[in-house]
């Protein structure tokens, strides 16, 4: 009996794949070419990673998901060093400007995500198929 067929490899190979921002259905073709721009369809297996207009609307969970930890923490970090020298609402000013580089990250891992999760409740969606 192959081990690669174990369902926790699988799990594995598609968190990498995720980790490494990679095609829901061959979990190797690159999703991005260039910071937020996205291939129309894998490069590797011709899945097409927008199903339909709004479809990327769902990673909107996913973005939120990750965004809110990160702004708590730098909320957290810069109010435990600050309080004493800036109002709440300076601190939430400095909070969102760290946050900044964060947001090309988080919507690029937003959209695998939400990718990742449609093609495991749909992997043999008719509008996927490229
Ligand atoms: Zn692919």
């Amino acid at each position: 009996m192959s081990t690669s067929n174990r369902p926790q490899d699988s799990l594995l190979r598609r968190v990498i794949a995720v980790l490494l921002q990679r095609c829901p259905r061959c979990l190797q073709g690159h999703v991005f070419h260039g910071l937020v721009a996205m291939h129309e369809t894998c490069p590797r297996c011709g899945c097409q990673f927008g199903r339909e207009p709004g479809y990327f609307t769902g990673a909107m969970f996913a973005s939120h998901t990750l965004a809110v930890p990160i702004l708590f923490v730098i909320f957290m970090v810069l109010w435990h060093f600050f309080a004493n020298t800036w109002p709440l609402t300076f601190n939430l000013l400095v909070t969102f400007v760290v946050f900044l580089p964060f947001v090309p990250i988080i919507f690029r891992y937003s959209r695998v995500i939400w990718m990742h999760v449609d093609y495991q409740l749909d992997p043999n969606s008719p509008q996927r198929q490229g």
